[in-house]
């Protein structure tokens, strides 16, 4: 029994993360099957547009994919690849677990808390105008139907992963309107269907405060868009980094789409000196989320193999430099599958 999902290599360090990912997903026995397509610049250098409409159909056939991660050009109109993808499949919860590693050395030893961020409004509206010349207005965005949708959403992840408590990251105190009809709606769902769970509301200025002074008192966080945006690199900061910083992106009619949190990273890109591991947890994330799904015992098994192995490696300092080690992407992927 395997699954068809699809996988797109992407940008910048995206194929050769995405290489390391596959190598250990196939080493380990993973119940995948890959198709591949474009999107970002490697769909451009094709001929096709930066979100092809046949990567976005196929997507929609096994609703399931592996991303690497997307450049797009600036200039030239092209709208984000990953605002797109997840607008037109619908993916409103996007889903960045933050957990301490042994072996990666940062200040807190016992971070294990969850970013939940409402992945199709807020300012990524896409609606900007010059008002007059110099004066720009963005559109931040909120409709009751998504600030409902995702807040339903967050409690039963939360009840089904047996977790205790919602944090609320708003700005209701400025964004009255706005900010403070997510949280109303974050109120309303508590009251109603998940009293059992806690609900705590932080002004998010104060909860970035006290995040970097002790995350390990937060379980789970909710929050808009732009805020899970940079919440989600402050906390990968807590753990280790980008390359420790898996992600899932869900949507209503079922599709999942699992991508690192980090971008492209043209920087470093081609020179082996890319992570590989927020992609391959976020594909261990996959195998999670196949066996929740259909009950598949072997997805688990798997998942549980790949974590053990990546986990061995780290701890006996087998790392890429990004982690303070010496590896190289390829090294790392090998030294991995070495410990499956
Ligand atoms: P985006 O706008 O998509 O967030 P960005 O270039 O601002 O992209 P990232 O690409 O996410 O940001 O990464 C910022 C920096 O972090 C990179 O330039 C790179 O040096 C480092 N980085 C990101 N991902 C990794 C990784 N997987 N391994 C090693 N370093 C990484």
């Amino acid at each position: 029994m395997s699954y068809k999902a699809v996988c797109i290599p992407g940008d910048g360090i995206g194929p050769e993360i995405t290489e390391a990912t596959l190598r250990v997903l196939r080493a380990a026995g993973a119940p995948l099957e890959f198709e591949e397509h474009p999107a970002g610049v490697a769909a451009l250098e094709k001929g096709l547009p930066v979100l092809p409409d046949s990567t976005l159909e196929a997507i929609s056939r096994h609703k399931l994919a592996l991303k690497g991660p997307c450049t797009t050009p600036v200039g030239g109109g092209f709208t984000s690849v990953n605002v797109g993808l997840r607008k037109r499949l619908n993916l409103f919860a996007a889903v960045r677990p933050v957990r301490s590693l042994k072996g990666v050395k940062t200040r807190f030893e016992d971070v294990d808390l969850i970013v939940i961020r409402e992945n199709t409004e807020g300012l990524y509206s896409g609606l900007e105008h010059e008002v007059v010349a110099g004066v720009v207005a963005s559109l931040k965005v909120a409709t009751e139907a998504a600030c409902g949708r995702i807040a339903h959403w967050a409690f039963r992840f939360a009840t089904h992963r047996k977790r205790r408590k919602i944090t609320v990251f708003h700005k209701a105190n400025i964004l009255k309107l706005g900010d403070g009809m997510s949280l109303r709606n974050a109120r309303r769902v508590h009251r109603e269907d998940y009293p059992n769970i806690d609900l705590e509301e932080l002004i998010i200025d104060a909860g970035c405060m006290r995040l970097v002074q002790d995350p390990t008192r937060f379980d789970i966080l909710l929050m808009e868009n732009l805020y899970g945006d940079v919440v989600s690199d402050l906390c990968a900061g807590l753990v280790g980094g980008l390359g420790v910083t898996p992600g899932a992106n869900y949507g209503e009619d079922g599709a999942a789409v699992f991508e690192a949190v980090h971008g492209s990273a043209p920087d470093i890109a081609g020179q082996g000196l890319a992570n590989p591991l927020a992609l391959l947890m976020s594909a261990e994330m996959m195998l999670h989320y196949l066996a929740d799904q259909h009950g598949d015992a072997s997805s688990e098994r798997c998942a549980e193999r790949i974590r053990a192995a990546y986990e061995g490696a780290l701890e006996n300092g087998e790392k890429t430099r990004d982690l303070g080690g010496e590896l190289s992407t390829e090294q790392f992927a090998q030294a991995v599958m070495a410990r499956l």
